[in-house]
């Protein structure tokens, strides 16, 4: 029997406080879900060079691939543009990724670089992390 590949998983969803507030969102049933697996924990806005803790940031102007095209921006509550930084630190998730051979990934959602399932739209209009942003 083959073993299953590892699985990137966001950091802060596997108890490593590397939120914007400096807290972790540790699941329970996600640990259930990955007992047994190999887990590569990562943290894309750490790696790419932003503090803990930070300021929060939201998708401007489109998604993601908006951001990787050159089309959107990614901006913090304060107005300052960390796009170069959360680019980087896709860059580095997904050099990650392949190295340890990730065929899957387990992403917190709705926020602006594991941002699986939609992101904010970068109105601020949600709670920081109760929920909301990374
Ligand atoms: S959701 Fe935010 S804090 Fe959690 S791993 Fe992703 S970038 Fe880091």
């Amino acid at each position: 029997m083959t073993e299953p590949s590892p699985v990137l998983v966001s950091a802060c969803l596997r108890g490593v406080p590397c939120r914007y507030d400096g807290r972790d969102r540790r699941s329970g049933p996600l640990d259930e879900l990955l007992a047994g697996r190999r887990v590569v924990a990562f943290c894309p806005e750490q790696a790419g060079g932003l503090p803990t803790p930070r300021r929060p940031a939201e998708l401007r102007g489109g998604d993601g691939h908006g951001v990787l095209e050159g089309t959107a921006r990614v901006v913090e509550d304060t107005g300052d543009d960390v796009t170069a930084a959360f680019v980087a630190g896709a860059e580095r998730a997904l050099a990650a990724a392949r190295r340890a051979g990730c065929a899957e990934a387990d992403l917190m959602p709705r926020f602006p670089s594991c941002g699986a399932g939609g992101v904010h739209d970068g109105t601020f209009h949600r709670d920081a992390h109760g929920g909301a942003r990374a």
